[in-house]
């Protein structure tokens, strides 16, 4: 019989944005490197039943699991470095809970008690807390809590973790709570008084933290650390330091450094073990010594927030470290590109990766950014609406299609070369509504994707309501953009190429979600690629002409 599954619950104080999702990513790699089945788990404080229907500036980027369900970014922090897959049952909202029990309600369920915050709202909470511990399929389930201890929207969960520890018991649940320590210049101190403060509140609600994990720019001294464990009720090797990194990926050593595995285990009643992260260390080593540098430009409409892009982001650390060169990523506003300024923006760049996004704002400077990759040989990703984007401006300059579009940018196009799809065609429900989540697709014999996957079929996640219009295939491929990945069943075209050039695909699903440390996604890997031998070429040529 497998022993029951272990809760660590991380709660945050202080301030937002401490970095919850990388301590709890991190220390499920140090667990995990020492024999134990972790998961994580996201509860996400607000009211939208999940964070589909949010705005990229207001939530980041929208993760999409395997079963399709659209998620918290931090998800893709948890699979990015543990390597295993996560589902719907790892991300739960205010919304999703809230649903369920009206749902219920309405079924009658309840036998006609007065429907409440307690307990009804934590009995739901508890119970997705529970459901991956129940699955039999891991030893610790680590389930970080969205916001800021204090908040009105988090009283619920802290609440239900109260709740938990009792129901567990004894070394079967612990509580993580992380803060801030910030440093005072003019006074040339670190300040332990956020802290205590945010302690405090947790513990009015009933919750005591086991351990504190402190982020702050400056070490923390002896003295400090005995401070912070006797005012906030926590063991002295309880309090961990989190200095700020130059990359998420130095965390988990950090984290070793300062025991916070060992004393989760210790206090969970568990083996600790020396972590076996040599793979995870021989990663971080070629990542930090590039042999070369390139520049890929990021063609999107959320430049200015980093989140918006953060799975594509961390594929090009992944396919960088994997090709021991630096990728510098250049964010361009595709609003801000025409005709007359593509070369100044993309002529020094050494490949250019189209970005996923939604609706019209933006798109002609995608298209125009497309049509000076392509007929520049310079290496060439799109992804999703930056597949899509690929195709219009095929049909415009080379089909001399010159009014092709997307239905979703122009309803009443001639020439819709994307269209929506037809099983979309009825849907009037924004949330959860695409086409979502894994699907097959087949590659073409003889297609550069058949090579750089080395397999005959793949799957891949997507995330869209458009399509490639089948109509436009015969006459797309004569002219010389191939169709090289389809879906087996519906024939949906996945993957486009143009053979003619050294790199030029677009994909209609997101690979970016796939790709992890330890298994760097063939795309991301292949076009780092590509863009580097383009990079070689440019100065070969260059240095021939001098
Ligand atoms: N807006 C496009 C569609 O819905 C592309 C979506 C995306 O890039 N994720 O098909």
């Amino acid at each position: 019989m497998t022993a029951k599954a272990k809760y660590i619950f991380v709660t945050g104080g202080v301030t937002s944005s401490l970095g919850k999702g990388i301590i709890a990513a991190s220390l499920a790699k140090l667990l995990q490197a020492q024999g134990y089945r972790v998961t994580i788990q996201k509860l996400d404080p607000y009211i939208n039943v999940d964070p589909g229907t949010l705005n990229p500036y207001e939530h980041g980027e929208c993760y999409v699991t395997e079963d399709g369900a659209e998620t918290d970014l931090d998800l893709g922090h948890y699979e990015r470095f543990l390597n295993v897959p996560t589902s719907q049952a790892n991300n739960v909202t205010t919304g999703r809970i809230y649903q369920s029990v009206i749902q219920k309600e309405r079924r009658g369920e309840f036998l006609g008690k007065t429907v409440q915050v307690v307990p009804h709202i934590t009995d739901e909470i508890k119970h997705r807390v529970q459901l991956l511990g129940k699955s039999g399929d891991y030893d610790i389930i680590i389930t970080e809590i969205g916001g800021t201890v204090g908040d009105i929207e988090s009283l619920p969960y802290i609440e239900a973790v109260r709740q938990l520890r009792w129901d567990l018991g004894e070394k079967n649940g612990l509580v993580i709570h992380l803060t801030l320590v910030p440093y005072l210049s003019a006074a040339g101190e670190l300040k332990t008084k956020p802290t205590q403060h945010s302690v405090k509140t947790l513990m009015e609600s009933g919750v005591q933290a086991d351990i504190l994990v402190c982020r702050t720019e400056h070490d923390l001294p002896k003295d400090l650390r005995r401070k912070l464990a006797l005012f906030c009720n926590v063991r002295e090797e309880a309090v961990i330091q989190s200095i700020d990194a130059s990359t998420i990926y130095d965390v988990p050593n950090l984290m070793l450094e300062e025991g916070l595995d060992k004393v989760v285990l210790k206090k969970l009643g568990l083996k600790s073990s020396q972590p076996d992260i040599t793979k995870w260390n021989q990663f971080l080593t070629r990542h930090k010594n590039p042999k070369s540098e390139i520049t890929i430009g990021l063609i999107g409409k959320y430049v200015e927030l980093q989140d918006s892009y953060k799975s594509i982001l961390e594929a090009f650390i992944h396919a960088g470290a994997a090709n021991e060169v630096k990728v510098t990523i250049e964010s361009i506003h595709s609003e801000y590109i025409n005709a007359d300024n593509v070369k100044l923006k993309l002529g020094h760049l050494d490949g250019v990766l189209v970005a996923p996004g939604f609706g019209e704002r933006g798109i002609e400077g995608k298209i125009d950014a497309v049509q000076y990759v392509r007929e520049n040989n310079m290496p060439f990703f799109g992804i999703c609406l930056g597949m899509q984007m690929a195709v219009i401006e095929f049909a415009r300059n080379v089909l001399n299609i010159k009014d092709a579009n997307s239905t979703e940018m122009n309803p009443n196009t001639s020439n819709p070369v994307i269209d929506l799809m037809a099983d979309q065609k009825t849907i009037t429900d924004k949330g959860g509504t695409m086409r979502l989540g894994s699907w097959d697709c087949d590659l073409k014999l003889g297609s550069a994707v058949r090579d750089i996957y080395k397999a005959e079929s793949i799957k891949e996640r997507h995330r869209h309501r458009y399509e490639f219009n089948g109509k436009y295939k015969a006459q797309m491929e004569a002219a010389g953009m191939v169709a090289t990945g389809l879906n087996p069943e519906t024939g949906l075209v996945e993957i486009v190429e143009v053979p003619s050039h050294p790199w030029f695909i677009g994909v209609q699903f997101h690979p970016e979600y796939k790709s992890t440390v330890a298994n760097p996604h063939p795309l991301f890997v292949a076009f780092v690629k590509a863009a580097l031998n383009f990079k070689k070429k440019k100065t070969s040529v260059r240095m021939a002409q001098n």
